[in-house]
């Protein structure tokens, strides 16, 4: 096994990349957990090279883990991390960002610049790359809409250039993950204005998120808006609000957010929301679809 774990560090090092066997899982829920492997590209060619190389293991491409939940056993498989890709540089009012830029880093860095159009994503936790396979957004903005360019990787490892509108973009989804695409970077376009106007800006949609959501672990939204209207409208309809199992509780402030208390496990995670998963379809009948993304162990 050991001289397996040599060698294979020994292969994706000469591709660029470095690898961690045995990792805590690293998602936003806190669960406890361990990945196999985790592999950290430390450029864009080098995510090419790795995407191409490991393509038979189906490997799972990650950012901030904001959206995923890890089993709370051994993730089996090759996770393949975005954590070292971090560069952003501006050009005019346009900022080219890589895949593991973390977008609160990013906003940040475009408000000091006075370019606007990020603001209301400020509090999204997660990475540029996650975002835009997530189509993440909040209050009226997605990502997608400020999009020029995506770069990405084929599952073959030929790396693209994408317009904006060839991911499909709707309500939390573009078409990255059916592509079985890797996004390397992107490019998007701003506007400018003041810094001082953007930064109160942001402050202000930090404090509605602040008033309206939980500050405990969690993955955000457990499920997407039904029909427009909010999961957590029904659940806590469903009477479900503020109910507990071992370390995780339906937010008795925001009833579609699963919080881990502490000691939460994925398990707890799993009966919470499939409880409210029923209860809304029982009471309801709306079935609603989930917005987070379980890692099968
Ligand atoms: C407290 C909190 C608040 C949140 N608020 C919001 C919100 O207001 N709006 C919202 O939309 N989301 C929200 N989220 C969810 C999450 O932050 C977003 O979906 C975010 O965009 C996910 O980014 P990530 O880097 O963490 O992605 P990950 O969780 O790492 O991955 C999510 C998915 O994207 C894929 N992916 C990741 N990187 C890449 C890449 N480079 N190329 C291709 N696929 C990739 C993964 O394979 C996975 O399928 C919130 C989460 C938390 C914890």
């Amino acid at each position: 096994m050991k001289n397996y774990k040599q060698k294979r560090k020994d292969m994706l090092k000469k591709a660029g990349a470095d690898a961690v066997f045995g990792a805590k899982a690293f998602g936003a829920f806190g669960n406890r957990g361990m990945v196999r492997e985790i592999v950290y590209p430390r450029d864009g060619y080098a995510l090419l090279n790795v995407v191409k190389m490991l393509k038979d293991e189906k490997p799972v491409v990650l950012g901030g883990a904001t959206d995923v939940l890890f089993p709370d056993g051994v993730y089996d498989g090759a996770i393949i991390s975005t954590a070292r890709l971090k560069d952003v540089c501006f050009c005019g009012d346009r900022v080219y960002c890589q895949a593991g830029a973390r977008l609160p880093e990013v906003v940040a860095k475009c408000a000091r610049r006075g370019l606007s159009g990020f603001e209301q994503l400020s509090g999204i936790p997660g990475s540029v790359g996650g975002a835009i396979a997530m189509n993440a957004g909040a209050f009226g903005r997605e990502i997608a809409e400020l999009l020029t360019r995506v770069d990405a990787v084929t599952s073959d490892g030929i790396a693209v250039a994408l317009s904006p509108c060839a991911l499909d973009a709707g309500y939390r989804h573009t078409s990255v993950a059916e592509k079985g695409l890797t996004v390397t970077g992107a490019e998007f376009r701003l506007t400018t204005s003041s810094s001082r106007e953007i930064e109160d800006s942001i402050r202000e949609y930090g404090k509605r998120r602040r008033d309206s959501q939980p500050q405990g672990k969690s993955l955000g939204s457990v499920f997407k808006r039904a029909d427009g209207v909010s999961a957590g409208y029904y659940i806590e309809r469903a009477g479900l609000k503020g109910i507990k199992t071992g370390g995780a509780e339906i937010s008795s402030k925001h009833a579609n957010f699963i919080v881990n208390n502490g000691g939460a496990t994925a398990a707890d995670f799993i009966y919470l929301a499939d409880k409210a998963k029923n209860a809304v379809k029982e009471k309801f009948g709306i079935e609603l679809e989930y917005e987070v993304i379980f890692l099968k162990g």
